[in-house]
């Protein structure tokens, strides 16, 4: 497991870096980035298409977040204020490692901007429990992290939970962040890697119609096997299905999610059974205009208008 992880992370780094490098050359509205962004994007889906055979999982902490950007992946500027719930993630956590034998690849607490959660160590400390060896990651805004409690570092740093700062062009002190990681000698990186610019946003626009082909939108996914999300006792391919309630109750929709989209967790007898339903396509990707993926929005705030999604 640990080979295949060290050439995954190889090649992410290769790719990354070369991405990054890019960026630093030609501005962000210009065709050469979108174009070079538009072969990176197909590079990293074929790349992720590829049977699993360890688990890659994570779970929205908060849903709403305390930022508001345009165009969010998770629909944050749109959803309602809610939490994971802790008996419920702790009972699918129970059973995921009952599946998988306590071996889980990586594990991220997401959200939405997961600080927020009043229990955000017991959320930590359930997953370390239940997966000792595993790259147990938060994603995070970074507005709260100086806030946080020396209790909060204490059970990060004892959990071994690393930090991945997302780089949006906002205030906070990201050398101050990066100096309290290191004294507690807690894991610090960015997401998307040191050298990533500034945060700017992408927009994978939703087709309210279904009218794609579910099949290759599917197989230019970047999604795949790397957001998938437990809810509740539901495994979501992706982030695009667990959070679609909210832009459905927002904007009056009905992009709808069928039994075939999730996974009842608590019904899995067999680890593959997981593994093959994460790797076929689902009803769902006909509302996903992946061709029409937009790249390099400069960052601003969201006005909660449908274009931002569609
Ligand atoms: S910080 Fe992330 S989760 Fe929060 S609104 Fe911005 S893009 Fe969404
Ligand atoms: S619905 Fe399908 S195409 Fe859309 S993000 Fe999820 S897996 Fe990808």
């Amino acid at each position: 497991m640990k080979e295949q992880k060290k050439e995954r992370l190889n090649v992410d780094t290769i790719l990354r870096s070369i991405r990054n490098n890019i960026v630093k050359i030609f501005p962000e509205s210009s065709l050469p980035f979108k174009l070079i962004s538009l072969v990176g994007l197909r590079i990293n889906a074929k790349k992720h298409h590829v049977p699993l055979s360890t688990m890659v999982m994570g779970v929205y902490a908060a849903q709403h977040c305390n930022l508001n950007c345009k165009c969010c992946t998770a629909f944050s500027p749109i959803a309602e204020k809610s939490f994971l719930n802790i008996e419920s993630y702790n009972n699918d956590m129970a059973k995921l490692a009952k599946l998988t034998g306590n071996r889980l690849s990586s594990f991220g607490v997401t959200g939405g901007e997961p600080l927020l959660h009043p229990q955000i160590t017991e959320i930590f400390t359930i997953a370390r429990n239940y997966f000792p060896e595993t790259d147990i990651f938060f994603m995070t805004n970074g507005l709260l992290l100086l806030g946080m409690p020396e209790t909060f570092w204490e059970n990060i740093k004892q959990n071994n939970i690393a930090i991945n700062l997302s780089r949006y062009p906002i205030q906070i002190n990201v050398d101050k962040i990066i100096e309290k990681a290191k004294s507690y000698n807690v894991k610090f990186d960015y997401v998307g890697g040191g050298d990533v610019p500034v945060k700017l946003m992408w927009k994978y626009p939703l087709d309210v119609d279904g009218k794609q082909p579910l099949k290759r939108s599917y197989n230019i996914c970047t999604q795949i096997n790397r957001c998938v999300t437990m809810k509740d006792g539901i495994i979501y391919p992706c982030n695009t299905i667990a959070g679609i309630e909210h832009f459905n109750k927002y904007f009056n929709k009905n992009l709808k999610v069928t039994a075939e989209d999730v996974l009842e967790l608590h019904n899995v007898k067999d680890i593959n059974e997981v593994y093959e339903f994460l790797y076929t396509p689902k009803p769902f990707c006909k509302y996903c205009n992946r061709r029409g993926v937009e790249f390099g929005i400069k960052y601003g705030n969201s006005k909660k208008d449908i274009t931002e999604w569609t």
